[in-house]
C-alpha cells in the first residue's frame, strides 16, 4: 500500500464544504421535502413527494430548474418569475427561494455535525501550525459553518457570496481556489486541495495545486483521478490515521 501524502508538509491545505466538511446534502434533502410535502398538500398534487423525487428531479441541478422539472413530474406548470421573487409567491423562482429558506431554518433548527474524520485532519494541522481554508461554491457556507460550530477554523473563506462580489467563474475554472489561495497568502505549488466532486477536482488540478486530494462520496475513485486528483480517499479519517500511525510511539 502507498502511504499517502502528510498534509502537514504543505503551506496551506484548502477545502471543499458541502461533502468534504459537512454532510450538508442531508439537509438540503430536508428542506426540499418539508417545503413540497407542504405544498403538494397545499395544492392537492398526488402522488406524494417521496427522496427519490430528489435524486430524480433535484440533485445536482440548479435550484430552479430542479423546481421546474418537479413540478412537471406532476403534470403542475407555474410561471418561471424572477430570481428576487419573494418566497411566498408561487413561482418557480419563489418556490426555489422557499426553499432556500426552509434550508436555513432545518440549519438553525438542526444544526450540522462536520464529518468526525475531517475534524481530526483539521486538528492535526492546527497542531501543526497550518492553515485551513473553506473553497465552496455554496452561498450558505458562512451559515453552515456557524452552524457546525467550526467558523473559527479557517482563516479564509471563499464561498459563492465572494465569488459573486469578485466575478470569480465557478468550478471547475480554478479561479476560487487560486484566489483563495492568495487571500491566504500561499503558492498553489507548495498547498493542498480537498474536493469531492468532479468539477471541484478538476478546478484544484488546473489550478496546479501541489496536491490535489479526491474525497469519494459518491463520484467514483476513477472519475476523481480522471479529473486531476493525485490521490483519492473514502474519508479524510485515512490521513488522520496515517499520521497517528507515523507520529505514535516507536515511529521514527
Ligand atoms: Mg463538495
Amino acid at each position: 500500500m502507498t502511504s499517502l501524502p502528510d498534509l502537514t508538509r504543505y503551506d496551506a491545505v484548502l477545502f471543499d464544504l458541502d461533502g468534504v466538511i459537512t454532510p450538508t446534502a442531508e439537509v438540503h434533502m430536508h428542506a426540499w421535502r418539508s417545503m413540497f410535502e407542504q405544498l403538494f398538500a397545499d395544492w392537492r398534487i398526488a402522488p406524494p413527494y417521496t427522496d427519490s423525487d430528489y435524486f430524480d428531479h433535484l440533485d445536482g441541478k440548479k435550484r430552479y430548474d430542479g423546481v421546474a422539472a418537479l413540478l412537471r413530474s406532476r403534470d403542475v406548470e407555474v410561471p418561471w418569475g424572477e430570481p428576487d421573487d419573494a418566497p411566498e409567491l408561487d413561482t418557480v423562482c419563489g418556490i426555489g427561494n422557499r426553499k432556500n429558506v426552509v434550508f436555513s431554518r432545518v440549519l438553525r433548527e438542526e444544526g450540522i455535525q462536520a464529518y468526525p474524520g475531517t475534524m481530526r485532519v483539521l486538528d492535526i494541522l492546527d497542531a501543526a501550525g497550518v492553515p485551513a481554508a473553506v473553497v465552496s461554491s455554496s452561498k450558505n457556507a458562512e451559515d453552515v459553518l456557524a452552524a457546525a460550530g467550526i467558523r473559527h477554523r479557517f482563516g479564509v473563506v471563499m464561498d459563492g457570496v465572494v465569488a459573486e462580489r469578485e466575478h470569480l467563474p465557478s468550478k471547475p475554472a480554478p479561479d476560487v481556489f487560486l484566489v483563495a489561495a492568495q487571500m491566504a497568502g500561499v503558492e498553489p505549488s507548495r498547498t493542498a486541495a480537498v474536493e469531492d466532486a468532479i468539477s471541484g477536482v478538476q478546478s484544484a488540478a488546473a489550478g496546479a495545486f501541489a496536491l490535489v486530494v479526491g474525497v469519494d462520496r459518491g463520484a467514483g475513485a476513477a472519475a476523481l483521478q480522471d479529473a486531476g486528483a493525485h490521490v483519492v480517499v473514502s474519508d479524510l479519517a485515512e490521513f488522520a490515521d496515517a499520521h497517528d500511525a507515523s507520529s505514535g510511539p516507536g515511529a521514527s
